[in-house]
């Protein structure tokens, strides 16, 4: 099921996750967040985004990195769900890259800072403990995903002369995301 996403403005995105105990939701929880995520043509999306507060995210690894809303398919090679995660920086080279967020949808951002390279530990959708090394686009894309767990967004790394380039379309999207709010609450 496609679950709609939260959008910038809406307060779950600045709400801490809390962590999962129970996973017996999260099987049906991670494949709604991946069928949203490539209806979305996302490469990465956390729980916060749709609306559920608790330290889950959803990512795939391409054969190409691909930029969010780009329009030819790019092979997937791998799909991971991603609980209660741990991120331990391995590399402190910070890197620049490209940034865009399926809850600021339209926005693409360079020059957004980030360590090289990560080693992600967490749970899969059963619950058994993983761990993985990324580096460069797949550590961007653990890292932002990492960020929303922790109601952080991809905008708070940058400087405020970038954000003000694009305060117009931010405010118009806390307006949306106050609209769609008051429609849930009708429900
Ligand atoms: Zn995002």
């Amino acid at each position: 099921m496609v679950l709609p996403i939260r959008l910038y403005g809406d307060p779950v995105l600045r709400t801490k996750a809390r962590p999962v105990k129970d996973f017996s939701t999260i099987p049906q929880l991670a494949a709604d967040m991946l069928e949203t995520m490539y209806e979305a043509k996302g490469v990465g999306l956390a729980a916060p985004q749709v609306g559920l507060s608790q330290r889950v995210f959803v990512w795939a690894e391409y054969d190409d990195e691909v930029e969010e809303g780009e329009d030819s398919p790019a092979k997937i090679l791998n799909e991971y769900v991603v609980v209660n995660p741990c991120l331990e920086i391995i590399e402190k080279t910070i890197v620049e890259g490209t940034e865009g967020c399926l809850s600021i949808p339209s926005i693409y951002i360079e020059g957004v800072p980030r360590p090289r390279v990560v080693r992600l530990h967490y749970q899969n959708e059963r619950g058994e403990p993983q761990s993985m090394e990324l580096e460069d686009f797949n550590a961007r894309v653990v890292q932002h995903e990492f960020d929303h767990l922790e109601s952080k967004l991809f905008l708070d790394l940058l400087p405020r002369s970038v954000l003000d380039e694009h305060r117009a379309e931010l405010a118009k999207m806390q307006r949306d995301a106050k609209a769609f709010l008051k429609e849930l609450k009708q429900k």
